[in-house]
């Protein structure tokens, strides 16, 4: 195996998407934290919206006992049957918290269809106007969902508030169009993957200021640790496979992503 990519030291990378609530991190949790924080990888966003309500409340206890972690709260498209609105009323006073930092993640996956399609539109619409309501970002989740999700943004003037495409894995076309509605598009392990010509194509296409990298962990382990467990240190893979596709170095692609995240989400200066 070739040696690792590695940050020049003082540069650091934020990891855009993880969820460090799942189980598969039971037991390692603080470890994976401080493997990522040694990495250069000293900020993490973990997403607040797996498939039960108390992932979110576990989320902003990491954000409060991680100095480097932030949280966001929401919930997933494939549990939008949940969503009532004592949920929304719920989510709306946790957004409240301090270590919160966005909405999501929200959005529609085709590909599962695990709850109905009307039921995730209807959810990703209040979603929208919960982040409008306080004030924000949103955290997108779309699979095999592309037109429809821009429809909809497009209704819900969703440009209004912004956010990021999370995982953006579609054509350049589709980039232009998310581009265009004011969303940032982030990149996970996905872009280190054989097949993935076409993503690194939208990766050296995207502007500079437009575009994150994340991990999805424990999901979507980058090369060369596909089929392992994926965690937020791993995001260095990712951001490698970015600067090749851009012809950049790794420096400026984890200096670049740093800033657009921190600047997205309102983080507070480290
Ligand atoms: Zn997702
Ligand atoms: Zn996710």
């Amino acid at each position: 195996m070739p040696s690792a990519p590695a940050l020049s030291p003082g540069v650091h990378l934020v990891d855009a998407h993880c969820h460090l609530d799942e189980g598969r991190f039971t037991g390692d949790r603080d470890a994976a934290v401080a493997r990522a924080v040694a990495a250069g990888v000293t900020r993490m966003i973990t997403i607040g919206a797996s498939d039960a309500l108390q992932a979110n409340d576990d989320a902003i206890r990491l954000a409060t006992t991680h100095a480097g972690v932030f949280a966001t709260v929401g919930v997933h498209p494939h549990a939008a049957t949940m969503v009532s609105p004592a949920v929304m009323d719920d989510l709306g006073r946790l957004a409240g918290h301090p270590r919160v930092v966005g909405i999501g993640e929200t959005g529609l996956d085709y590909y599962y269809d695990n709850s109905p399609r009307p039921v995730q539109q209807d959810a990703f619409r209040q979603f929208i106007s919960l982040a409008r309501r306080v004030h924000l970002p949103l955290v997108i989740h779309l699979r095999d969902a592309y037109a429809d999700a821009a429809a909809i943004m497009r209704a819900e003037r969703a440009a209004e508030i912004g956010g990021v495409i999370h995982c953006f894995s579609s054509d350049r076309a589709d980039a232009r169009v998310f581009l265009d509605l004011g969303f940032d598009l982030s990149f996970s392990g996905i872009v280190t993957f054989k097949n993935a010509d076409e993503l690194r194509a939208v990766a050296a296409m995207v502007p500079a200021d437009r575009f994150m990298v994340e991990t999805d962990a424990p999901f979507l382990t980058p090369v060369p640790h596909r089929g392992k467990r994926n965690e937020p240190a791993y995001v260095i893979f990712t951001a490698a496979a970015v600067a090749a596709a851009r012809r950049q170095s790794l420096d400026e692609v984890a200096a670049r992503t740093r800033t657009n995240t921190e600047r997205r989400f309102h983080l507070p200066r480290e």
